[in-house]
């Protein structure tokens, strides 16, 4: 009778156990395709809401492919620019794309940017890398180590975050950790450059922020997808009309003024 029991227990747990599993994993795909809907919802609003300002869609610098980045990074800009940290796309910018190595012939450009931005005044943004929850992944069977491999790869942390590239989080908390961390000197967004291959997600993020843009044109593989063909042809209409980048402006000083002798 005892043993019939304590089978009848086990089964039971297993029963529950069972049901628990579904019933999150059926949760978090829930929650996964609710994130997406509404991140997609999120940049089809600001791709769509921008010829009211289409220097949003506009870089401040551009290479053809990573490689090209020049070895003084600063000398892309105005002299006036002063760039203390670097947010890097990962995905057709220095890897392949859903590759976590850096490709062969962006190693050197990229040990030139970690030494100019050591320590964590360089971040990844990915949207394969960084993006969901881990939890999320978990239940889902995606990849759980994206972040850790990339991390590992290339020696550069990954954000990671909860909404994709462009939706205005993402950069904002970025730039908000950049801030945090007193031993970056970032004080705006005016402190920081976004590299990437995207018009609709990197060069978005960066004018969201008021950060300085640059555009990877080709990255390592030229794409021919819809939407690359899309941001070049927008790109090239948009400096045919003689739209101009708006420059990253230096946030106010908000130290008092000194006191003064006239008394
Ligand atoms: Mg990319």
């Amino acid at each position: 009778m005892k043993g019939l029991s304590r089978n009848l227990t086990q089964r039971l747990l297993q029963y529950t156990d069972t049901v628990h599993n579904w019933f999150w994993t059926q949760h978090y795909a829930a929650r996964w395709a609710y994130l997406r809907f509404y991140d997609r919802r999120d940049a089809a609003v600001q791709v769509l809401t921008l010829p009211y300002s289409p220097w949003r869609a506009l870089p401040h610098a551009r290479v053809n492919r990573f490689c090209d980045l020049p070895r003084d990074f600063s000398s892309l800009f105005p002299k006036h620019a002063d760039i203390r940290a670097i947010i890097l796309d990962k995905d057709n910018c220095f890897a392949e794309t859903d590759k976590m190595q850096t490709h062969p012939e962006n190693i050197t450009a990229l040990e030139n940017l970690r030494r100019q931005f050591p320590g964590s005044r360089i971040f990844i943004v990915s949207n394969t890398a960084g993006a969901f929850l881990h939890e999320v992944r978990h239940a889902l069977g995606i990849n759980l180590r994206l972040k850790e491999e990339t991390e590992t790869a290339t020696g550069i942390r990954v954000h990671e975050h909860l909404h994709f590239k462009p939706h205005e989080s993402v950069g904002k908390n970025v730039l908000m950790s950049l801030i945090e961390d007193e031993s970056t000197g970032v004080k705006a967004g005016y402190n920081v450059a976004v590299v990437g291959d995207r018009i609709f997600t990197d060069v978005l993020m960066a004018n969201q922020i008021g950060a300085w843009a640059v555009w990877i044109e080709d990255g390592v593989k030229p794409s021919n997808s819809l939407l690359v063909r899309l941001e070049k042809r927008l790109i090239a209409l948009l400096e045919s009309r003689g739209v101009k980048p708006r420059l990253p402006v230096a946030p106010p000083r908000t130290e008092p003024l000194p006191p003064s002798d006239a008394w």
